[in-house]
């Protein structure tokens, strides 16, 4: 194992905790490496967010232009309507609340965690 695999956050440090128990960036295999097809799910990409993007109901028309553009799939959709973000596999990108055409109803706010 190469030291930058065995390196841990230092303690306190603010570096958030992997989801539901599973490795974090530090224990998975160098290079990223896919050890079993079909897995795009499993990777909670929602950890690596440094900012996160707050969804307005109140304001939201559920026009879908965020649930388009989104890279990761992670609009969440019920009956038509936008309903929030899926916090798991939302990685802060800002694309949707850059692209949002209605005044706040999805901005980015500083920090990845909810
Ligand atoms: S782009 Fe904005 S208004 Fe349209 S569905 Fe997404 S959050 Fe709602
Ligand atoms: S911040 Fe990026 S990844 Fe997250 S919901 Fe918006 S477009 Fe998708």
């Amino acid at each position: 194992m190469s030291e930058l695999a065995e390196s841990k956050p230092a303690a306190g440090s603010k570096i958030a905790a992997p989801p539901r128990g599973l490795p974090g960036w530090l224990e998975i295999p160098l290079g990223g490496i896919l050890v079993e097809p079909g897995n795009a799910v499993e990777y909670r990409t929602g950890s690596w967010r440094t900012r996160r993007p707050i969804h307005d109901p109140g304001k939201c028309t559920s026009c879908m232009i965020c649930w388009l553009y989104c890279p990761d799939d992670a609009i969440v959709v019920r009956e038509q309507k936008v309903v929030g973000v899926d916090k798991d596999h939302c990685k802060g990108c800002g694309i949707c609340a850059r692209e949002c055409p209605v005044k706040g109803a999805m901005t980015m706010a500083e920090g990845g965690a909810y």
